[in-house]
């Protein structure tokens, strides 16, 4: 079994804990509007690695040292189009004791995905919308899946980060922060919120590719709002 890998980053300190070996896979079934990794969404696209488990295990070896403290984090993508590959390369983190992350989108969920989610250290949920209908346009895709998968990392007592990017004209709403806040707030799986700020670095790889931006020269997100954002969940008592 081998994974088409989009890229690697061997210092990541964005996507979870401490510094962690970032595994960007190549393939996603959504199509977000402010999506900064367009190159990543064909899963058949030519990704710079194809790597087995094993493979990719002996390249996180290398790193074991710096990441003792943090761990692997695989992204995309949406890793999950690859599941089964996921589930055997955490496999072989867990005999060598390191920690595993898992950014998703919780878009795909099925046997193979529980199994995977049973083995993770901590899954780092995007969800991209609260609203239905927000969900669909923004992503291309319904938000049920993401909601069954938050509900069976309930279930299941597994630790849980949420990720939500604050869009203007978008998701910078406080309505609907507030909704998305009153709604997280009965999970106690959920350790923390984090609020991404809409940017715009990445946005040269859609010239690149000879595709439309869709939000054009919508402005990123101020400091001011992120602060508003911030606020309205802490004030319903999660931790961001
Ligand atoms: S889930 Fe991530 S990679 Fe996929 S389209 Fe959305 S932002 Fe891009």
């Amino acid at each position: 079994m081998k994974a088409n890998i989009h890229s690697l980053e061997s210092f990541g300190t964005v996507d979870g804990p401490g510094i962690r070996f970032v595994i960007f896979l190549q393939g996603c079934p959504l199509r977000c509007v402010y999506c900064h990794n367009p190159d990543t969404w064909d899963k058949k696209g030519e990704g710079k690695y194809q790597l087995s488990p094993e493979e990719l295990l002996a390249e996180v070896m290398k790193y074991k040292n710096f990441i003792a403290k943090g761990g692997v984090t695989v992204t995309g993508g949406e890793p999950l189009m690859q599941a089964a590959f996921v589930k055997e390369f955490f496999m072989l983190c867990k005999e060598n004791g390191i920690h595993t992350a898992l950014d998703t989108s919780g878009a795909i969920f099925n046997q193979t995905v529980k199994e995977v989610l049973d083995i993770v250290d901590l899954v780092l949920l995007d969800i991209k919308s609260i609203d239905q209908m927000q969900y669909r346009e923004l992503t291309g895709v319904k938000i049920d899946n993401t909601l069954k998968c938050l509900n069976y990392l309930e279930e299941k007592n597994i630790r849980a980060w949420i990720r939500h990017v604050v869009m203007p004209g978008w998701t910078d709403n406080d309505i609907l922060l507030n909704r998305l806040a009153d709604f997280l707030k009965p999970y106690k799986c959920i350790e923390k919120v984090e609020l991404l700020p809409y940017h715009k670095m990445g946005v040269n790889k859609y010239e690149q590719m000879g595709m439309d931006y869709r939000p054009g020269d919508l402005p990123a997100l101020s400091e001011e709002r992120l602060l508003n954002a911030k606020d309205i969940f802490k004030k319903a008592g999660l931790k961001v």
